[in-house]
C-alpha cells in the first residue's frame, strides 16, 4: 500500500511547498477549469469539482480531471445517504478509499479508479454553506488528514473566486445564449440587416439582403468598393456613404440600389450607430409597394383611353406652370369636329379609335415639354412652354397636314380628322387659369363659327 501513496500528502513539509508553488497560480484570470486542472498538476490528483450554489439556490458544478465527471453525478453524490449521514457541523471530510463508488454507477471508469477523497465546504460571508470543493485520487493515500488541511487552507483561499467566477461564467453563457439569440434573429428576420466596416468590408449581410439584392457576402467581398455594385454613380454613392458615416439617419431614408441582375429597388434605410461605434444598417423593401403606387398614381392621373392626361391633371398641370410664372408659354385647346357625326356613320368604337389616332398624331408633333390632356369627349388642351403663338399655330398646322396626309385607316376605308383649336399665348404676370381657359374656349367658339377646321389666337383683352 505504501508505494502507492504520493509524496506530497505523507509530509506535510512537501505538502506545504505544493500549496506554496500553487497558490500564486490561481490567479482570478484564469478560468474555473484552468483552476482547477491547475490544482489536479500540482497536487496529484485525478478530479477536481466545485460545486456552488447560484443567487436562485441552483448548484451550479465545474469539474476538471483525467477522471470524467458531470454535473449531476456531482449532485447527486452531494444528495445521497452518504452525504446526509455526515453531521451537519464538519468542515472537511475524507474517504481514505473506493470514493468512485459513491459517486459514479458501476459502468463509470470512475467507478473503480477513483480511491481517496477530500471534500471541503465552501462558506458564504455570513457562515452558511454554499458549496463545497472535492479532489479526488486514483490512489489509496496515506496522509489524508495533511491533505484535509491543504485543501481547507485552498478553499479558504479560493472561495471568492469560485463564486465569483461561477457567476462570471453564468453570465458569459447567458451572454453567449443572448448573442446566439440575435445573431438568429439578424439572420432570419424579414428586413434588411448589414454592416459594413470602415474599410467598406461587408461584416454583417443577413438572408433577406441575399435574397433581394442577389449577392452573397462574399460575392461583393470580392468587389473593391462594394457599395458599387448597388449604387453605380459615383455622387449617390456618396450621399450613401455620408449618410452613415458622418451623419447617421434618424428616419427611415428612400434609395434606389441595383439589384444583381439590374433591376432597380427601392429601399427604405436606417442607421443605428452600435455601442462598439459600428453602424448597422436596417431597410425595408418596398419596390413592389412603390410600383404599386406609382401605377395607382398613373391611373389617377392619366386618360384611360388616349393615354394622355385626364382633364384634372392636364388642369393641375397648368397651375403649375402659372404658379411657376415662366417667361411665357402657349395653350392649346382642340376640339374635334362633327364628331357625333364620326361615331353614327362609323360607330362608337371608330370614333374611340379616332381619339387615340388624333392624340398619337399630336404627341408625334409635340416637343418632349409639353403636356397634353383631354378635358372633355372630344376636346383637348396641349400646354407648351417657352413656346410663342406663331411656334403653337405652325403645330396646330402640322397636325392638320398630318391627319391628311397619314388619315385613320378603317377596314380599306380613311378616315381624315378635322378639328378646331384655340390658341392663347400667356406672357408673364397672368396666373388666372379660369380667364386664361375661358379665352382658349372663345377662340375655340370663334374657329368653330367661323367654319371649323381652323385655329384661331385668343385677342389679348388685358
Ligand atoms: P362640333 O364640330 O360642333 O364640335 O360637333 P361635334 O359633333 O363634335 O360636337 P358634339 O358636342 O355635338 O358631340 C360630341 C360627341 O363626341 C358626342 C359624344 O358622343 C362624342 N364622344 C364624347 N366622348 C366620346 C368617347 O369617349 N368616345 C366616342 N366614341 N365618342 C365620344
Ligand atoms: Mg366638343
Ligand atoms: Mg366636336
Amino acid at each position: 500500500m505504501k508505494e502507492t501513496c504520493r509524496e506530497i500528502v505523507n509530509d506535510s513539509m512537501q505538502a506545504l511547498h505544493a500549496l506554496a508553488k500553487l497558490m500564486p497560480l490561481l490567479t482570478s484570470q484564469c478560468s474555473l477549469t484552468e483552476m482547477l486542472e491547475t490544482i489536479n498538476r500540482s497536487l496529484g490528483s485525478a478530479l477536481a469539482w466545485v460545486s456552488v450554489d447560484d443567487d436562485r439556490g441552483l448548484p451550479r458544478v465545474v469539474c476538471a480531471g483525467d477522471v470524467t465527471c458531470h454535473s449531476f453525478e456531482v449532485t447527486d453524490f452531494l444528495a445521497s445517504t452518504l452525504m446526509q449521514r455526515h453531521h451537519r457541523s464538519w468542515r472537511a471530510i475524507y474517504w481514505k478509499e473506493n470514493i468512485g463508488r459513491s459517486i459514479f454507477t458501476a459502468q463509470h471508469p470512475g467507478y473503480s479508479q477513483l480511491q481517496s477523497g477530500v471534500l471541503c465546504k465552501l462558506s458564504s460571508r455570513d457562515g452558511s454553506c454554499n458549496g463545497y470543493f472535492f479532489l479526488g485520487f486514483s490512489q489509496r493515500l496515506c496522509a489524508l488528514p495533511t491533505l484535509k488541511n491543504v485543501v481547507v487552507v485552498l478553499v479558504e483561499k479560493l472561495k471568492d473566486y469560485f463564486a465569483e467566477m461561477i457567476s462570471r461564467e453564468r453570465t458569459a453563457k447567458e451572454m453567449q445564449l443572448v448573442v446566439t439569440q440575435y445573431k438568429t434573429l439578424f439572420e432570419r428576420a424579414p428586413v434588411l440587416m448589414n454592416s459594413f466596416d470602415r474599410r467598406n468590408r461587408c461584416v454583417l449581410w443577413n438572408v433577406e439582403c441575399e435574397k433581394v439584392f442577389g449577392w452573397s457576402m462574399a460575392e461583393i467581398n470580392l468587389h473593391p468598393d462594394p457599395l458599387a455594385l448597388f449604387y453605380p454613380d459615383p455622387e449617390v454613392r456618396r450621399r450613401v456613404r455620408d449618410s452613415v458615416n458622418v451623419s447617421p439617419l434618424k428616419d427611415m431614408y428612400e434609395w434606389r440600389p441595383i439589384r444583381k441582375d439590374g433591376t432597380q429597388l427601392t429601399i427604405l434605410w436606417s442607421n443605428i450607430l452600435l455601442p462598439d461605434g459600428s453602424i448597422l444598417n436596417i431597410g425595408l423593401d418596398i419596390t413592389e409597394r412603390k410600383k404599386a403606387e406609382e401605377q395607382l398614381a398613373l391611373k389617377a392621373t392619366t386618360d384611360d383611353l388616349t393615354g394622355c392626361f385626364n382633364r384634372s391633371a392636364i388642369l393641375q398641370q397648368l397651375q403649375a406652370v402659372m404658379e411657376r410664372n415662366q417667361s411665357y408659354f402657349c395653350v392649346l385647346m382642340f376640339d374635334l369636329d362633327y364628331f357625333k357625326q364620326i361615331n353614327d356613320e362609323w360607330g362608337h368604337q371608330v370614333g374611340d379609335a379616332a381619339l387615340v389616332h388624333f392624340c398619337d398624331r399630336l404627341r408625334e408633333l409635340s416637343p418632349t415639354h409639353a403636356a397634353l390632356g383631354r378635358v372633355g369627349g372630344e376636346e383637348f388642351l396641349l400646354l407648351l412652354s417657352e413656346t410663342d403663338c406663331d411656334a403653337a399655330m405652325a403645330l396646330s398646322s402640322n397636325l392638320r397636314a398630318i391627319l391628311l396626309e397619314r388619315p385613320m385607316l378603317v377596314g380599306d376605308k380613311s378616315l381624315i380628322l378635322s378639328f378646331s383649336a384655340g390658341v392663347v399665348e400667356v406672357g408673364c404676370g397672368h396666373r388666372d387659369t379660369s380667364s386664361l381657359l375661358t379665352r382658349a374656349d372663345k377662340a375655340l367658339y370663334d374657329a368653330k363659327r367661323s367654319g371649323r377646321g381652323k385655329t384661331v389666337i385668343a385677342i389679348d383683352y388685358l
